[in-house]
């Protein structure tokens, strides 16, 4: 049998060999990073070289970077601690974005999955109060990215802030949270090549968040806890080794569009956000007939690893809620997988989907022809 292949780096991508290192190395420290002793500073000198390197990643400073326990903490903290009277949040965030609020508004998008910045503008021409606007930099699903500046611009004009969840674009393409003027940003460690558990918020200094965890001095008092100083070690090593190889990434759009023209070839594949710019590794496609449970196991027996719509977290296989945004219907939207490479993927990958993509094709169109020529049958036998 041939090598099986992993394209689901969107749900976790492999943990990268420095940050393998790095994780090692500190679960063999003893200390404490609070501790003032020699030990207790190592711990501490760990934590704060990580600091650093994740916040270069994405050109922040290091001072306003309060490390979590995961992307999905560092999304509730950024919209359940502010203070703001609304909250609006696109159609397509990550379920920590749609789900950490009760009171939220939507930002629709359009058939392309881009926020409607037509609409972002009537939404805060009518607000009152304090606005908070919630917008992604690139969606997990589709890798669609989204206009930022844009949308930063028009929440200066009307006294908004603007936090983003940059996890699925960092890494990726380069992230400059200056340039980019967004008061906060999520971050999380497994989608770089770190390991799973741990994420960041970067906030800007003069804004004040309300820490969801209490209890302990750690991470200035806004996240209380002993530091997972392995996790956080590994983070940082990951993000030094992603700043690194990040023009390797943009080369990934070559094989992610060799997935598409290989499957053309085949069949008239709808690729889901096609129009819009996105993740160089990243493609959400539909097999025409063929639902997306199906091709999952079918895949999965071909030694092929995809996913489907957001189910990184359910394994379950529902319709999603960012390609129902972008107006596609049901049917089309269960039919959509999602293929995204990573920093390991080899030069053969591409073709192995494609060449698993075109077997499955065609034992669905067999299928689906004894099937019919079976109620044919039926038919005149009736
Ligand atoms: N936001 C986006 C865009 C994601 O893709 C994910 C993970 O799938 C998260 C947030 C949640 O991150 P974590 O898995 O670290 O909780």
């Amino acid at each position: 049998m041939s090598k099986s292949v992993y394209l689901d780096h969107n749900a976790t991508t492999s943990l990268r060999p420095q940050a393998a290192m790095a994780v090692t190395e500190a679960l063999g420290m003893t200390g404490n990073a609070s501790s003032v002793h020699r030990n207790g500073r190592l711990a501490r000198r760990a934590i704060e070289n990580a600091r650093d390197a994740v916040a270069q990643l994405v050109g922040a400073n290091p001072n306003d970077l309060i490390f979590t326990g995961c992307g999905t903490e560092a999304n509730n903290m950024a919209l359940r601690g502010l203070a703001y009277e609304n909250l609006f949040v696109s159609a397509v965030e990550h379920p920590s974005v749609l789900s950490a609020a009760e009171q939220r508004q939507i930002i629709p998008v359009d058939a392309a999955g881009v926020v409607d910045l037509a609409r972002l503008k009537e939404m805060l021409s009518a607000a009152s109060g304090r606005t908070l606007i919630s917008v992604m930099l690139a969606n997990n699903e589709t890798g669609v990215i989204q206009p930022i500046k844009a949308v930063v611009e028009l929440a200066r004009g009307h006294g908004a802030l603007v936090h983003c969840d940059a996890i699925q674009a960092a890494g990726k393409i380069p992230v400059d949270m200056a340039a980019l003027a967004v008061d906060l940003m999520s971050l999380s460690a497994h989608k770089i090549g770190g390991p799973q558990g741990v994420g960041a918020l970067i906030v800007r200094p003069e804004l004040s968040v309300a820490p969801l965890l209490r209890g302990g001095g750690q991470e200035r008092r806004l996240r209380a806890g002993t530091e997972n100083v392995a996790g956080i070690a590994g983070f940082g090593a990951a993000a030094l080794a992603a700043q690194a190889e990040l023009e390797r990434m943009a080369e990934l759009a070559r094989w992610r569009d060799a997935v598409i023209e290989g499957v053309r070839k085949i069949a008239d594949a709808p690729v889901f956000g096609e129009s819009a710019g996105r993740l160089p590794n990243t493609v959400c496609l539909a097999m025409p007939g063929v639902s997306a449970e199906t091709q999952l196991m079918a895949f999965d027996l071909a030694g092929v690893s995809v996913s489907s719509g957001s189910a990184c977290s359910s394994g379950k296989v529902e319709a999603s809620h960012v390609l129902a945004a972008m107006g596609v219907d049901e049917e089309a939207a269960l039919g959509a997988i999602r293929v995204s490479f990573g920093w390991n993927s080899e030069a053969g990958d591409a073709a192995r989907f494609v060449e698993a993509w075109g077997a499955i094709f065609a034992k669905s169109g067999a299928r689906s022809a004894a099937l019919a020529s079976a109620g044919s049958t039926r038919a005149m036998a009736g």
